[in-house]
């Protein structure tokens, strides 16, 4: 079975239709969601309503959980604060009702899925040192763990090489953003696991990034929102 996860779309919409296409192209038979599918872009309806069309499993993020109330606002930064308020705003009950239903951490067919970390999911926090990686793959079983959250696609070895992947490794692999990467490359990314071979693969997805930067500025975001998915940063 050939998985895409997802993670990270942030209200972009000319983002997640492009990698659904390429999801379909690619012949991935299911497609998980890692959280994160509202905050910072202008679609947040739209990118909901798609994330419960197309995947089997989704998770819930930290911007989800923000527009909902469950988490802080105030743990926000300035451009993702303004955008929770926004999407708050027009976000329908449907759309709520949908991401309260959500889960931080799951296990589904053989793989570790999570929006931030399997350890202490809620904490929201980064993995971003390796003495954070040891700690989680103490917090999981499976042999790999797939997350988002920090928007920058890797993959850490358990014997602490990075971006080596290896069947013979657990492994926690970052798949990156749909909506806005931050690795340098301003085109979506998402990643693809094929349960019988093992591979894992990142793909990434030109998109009309013009379409959601007129979107972000005709409802009112920061332009900075809009800047960055030029620069993938
Ligand atoms: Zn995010």
């Amino acid at each position: 079975m050939r998985i895409a996860l997802i993670s990270d779309i942030h209200g972009n919409l000319p983002a997640l239709e492009e990698v659904l296409k390429s999801t379909v192209s690619y012949k991935a038979d299911v497609l998980y969601c890692l959280g994160d599918t509202v905050g910072y872009g202008p679609f947040p309806n739209e990118c909901v309503e798609l994330v419960r069309k197309h995947c089997l499993v989704a998770l819930k993020g930290n911007h989800d959980s923000g527009l909902l109330g469950e988490t802080p606002i105030e743990d926000f930064n300035h451009y993702g604060l303004s955008a929770i308020q926004w999407s708050q705003s027009v976000a329908t009950e449907e759309v709520k009702e949908y991401l309260r239903g959500l889960n931080v951490k799951t296990e589904v067919n053989g793989i570790t899925l999570a929006h931030s970390s399997p350890l202490n999911p809620e904490a929201w926090t980064y993995i971003l040192t390796m003495r954070l990686a040891r700690e989680n793959f103490e917090a999981y079983t499976t042999r790999l763990c797939f997350v988002g959250h920090t928007h920058v696609p890797i993959v850490i070895g358990e014997d602490g090489t990075i971006n080596k992947y290896s069947l013979a490794l657990r492994s926690i692999i970052n798949v990156g953003s749909v909506g806005q990467p931050r690795d340098e490359n301003e085109k979506a990314a998402y990643g693809l696991y094929d349960t019988e071979t093992g591979a894992y693969e990142l793909i990434r997805v030109a998109y009309d990034i013009q379409r959601t930067a007129r979107a972000i500025r005709e409802v009112g975001l920061p332009e900075f929102l809009a800047q960055r998915l030029f620069q993938g940063s």
